[in-house]
């Protein structure tokens, strides 16, 4: 059985965002993975290194920053060299990531003005993921997902 990386805040159950907050996934697709044992949670944030909560962070160039313009690259490189590092170690099939964040966005990211601004982007965990071969999918592209899982297990 093939596994899946999923962001920590996705999965539930323990509070890791850097609001404090909780968006666990609740679509019964998920949920069955999550059942079968198949989903592997990770929070780059928490592994590398950083507090819940947390000051809210952005992408800028190839840094990453707090809105009060502290840098905070090397905890958000830590956290996505331990992302690829689990999603190597389980030979997962492909990873659900938390859509926006500067660290799981898959294909929207806030643009670094910290004016409540996105653009198309990915964070950096899922950078170093695909970078790897990984395909990323969002939360709301479970579907395709699911699609793309039975292909590889027919
Ligand atoms: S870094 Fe990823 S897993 Fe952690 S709280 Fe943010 S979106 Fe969720």
């Amino acid at each position: 059985m093939r596994k899946i990386l999923v962001s920590e805040c996705l999965y539930g159950g323990r509070i890791v965002r850097y609001d404090g907050g909780d968006v666990h996934e609740t679509n019964e697709v998920f949920l069955k993975w999550k059942e079968e044992g198949r989903l592997i949670p990770i929070c780059p944030e928490v592994f590398g290194g950083l507090p819940i909560p947390r000051p809210d962070s952005q992408r800028v160039g190839d840094r990453v920053q707090t809105g009060a313009g502290k840098d905070v690259t090397e905890p958000y490189t830590i956290g996505a060299e331990e992302t690829l590092r689990l999603a190597k170690e389980h030979d997962v099939a492909f990873a659900i990531m938390k859509q926006d964040s500067p660290s799981c966005g898959s294909k929207f990211i806030y643009d670094g003005t910290f004016t409540d601004t996105k653009k198309e982007g990915q964070g950096l965990a899922v950078e170093y993921l695909r970078n790897a071969g990984f395909r990323v999918f969002a939360e709301e592209d479970l579907p395709e997902a699911e699609e793309y899982l039975r292909s590889l297990e027919v």
